[in-house]
């Protein structure tokens, strides 16, 4: 394949050395599908950044928007998303300055949600409801990867129990789908009464890799990685692979692109503009497989 074939989608595909990739996309093609595993990030990279010029829901908003919660928290949230994602997207602050913040965000968010003492049997109705989608050619994603066998890693600093109800309804989450995210913890009711273990947020993915050494261990015969992500934290996502050969990084740039492009295109091999689909890591594994 050569790198054309992965220009043709619809939206602009960005590379700062297409020969690098050429050349990655020819060594992880000779080693084969058996040595291959995908580790990607949820919210906005698996899911859609907008929809008719409409923002999309991410897990976390997914909630923010439902009947799950009181007007007066969803107030609370509300205020929170207009206070801490300008600051996730600030090219200008250092991520030393930003993290501090975003556990602040993170922390404040569950703990306004635990006080609702939302029931688990509302999750479903929530997801339903809301504009969550999956890219354009999900089903081929999830698809291909689950008949070649090819583990498929979810990495998120959302709601593990939102995002895997969002792809059980999208018929997607098949046994070779594992899921590293937040997960609620709830009380013999079936009420939210605290998040399980560490708290993932964007800027500690290699953290929450390293803690997850089992996974990787399991996956040791596959050391090349097809990453994806729509924030710098998620390059960190592969910290935890063992004896990593190739890794190829697609990367998508959903908003203030003129600002962010030259810092994405300096760390994924692969970015993506104004593309709401998987066409171009859909066409990777397409050569891959
Ligand atoms: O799955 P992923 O790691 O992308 O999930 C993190 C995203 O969730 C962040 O990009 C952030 O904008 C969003 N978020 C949110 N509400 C919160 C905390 C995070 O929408 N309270
Ligand atoms: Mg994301």
């Amino acid at each position: 394949m050569s790198v054309s074939h992965i220009c043709l989608s619809s939206g602009s595909v960005l590379m700062k050395d297409p020969q690098r990739v050429q050349e990655i996309l020819q060594s992880m093609s000779k080693a084969g599908i058996n040595t291959l595993q995908v580790i990607s990030d949820f919210d906005m990279t698996l899911t859609r950044f907008s929809y008719n010029g409409k923002r999309c829901p991410t897990c976390h908003n997914i909630l923010d928007n439902s009947k799950a919660i009181s007007d007066e928290c969803r107030q609370e949230l509300d205020h929170l998303l207009k206070t801490y994602y300008p600051i996730e997207i600030d090219t200008s602050k250092p991520v030393s300055e930003k993290l501090p913040l975003m556990v602040e965000w993170w922390t404040k968010a569950h703990d306004l949600l635990v006080e609702q003492r939302i029931k688990k049997d509302e999750l479903a109705e929530a997801v339903r409801e809301s504009d969550a989608m999956l890219r354009e050619g999900y089903e081929l994603f999830f698809d291909r990867l689950h008949e070649h066998g090819i583990p498929l890693l979810i990495f998120s600093a959302g709601i593990g129990d939102i995002l895997e109800e969002v792809i059980r309804q999208a018929n997607v989450f098949h046994s070779n789908v594992k899921v590293i995210s937040n997960y609620m913890d709830f009380d013999e009711s079936g009420r939210l009464k605290a998040f399980k273990g560490e708290l993932i947020h964007i800027y500690n993915k290699r953290e929450g890799a390293l803690l997850n050494t089992g996974h990787f261990e399991e996956l040791r015969s596959r050391p090349n990685v097809l990453l994806m992500g729509d924030s710098l934290g998620d390059l960190n996502m592969a910290d935890g692979v063992q004896d990593m050969k190739y890794i190829l990084k697609i990367g998508y740039l959903n908003d203030k692109v003129e600002e962010r492009k030259q810092s994405y295109l300096d760390s994924y091999d692969i970015v993506l503009v104004n593309d709401e689909s998987l066409e171009v890591p859909n066409a990777v594994l397409h050569y891959l497989t």
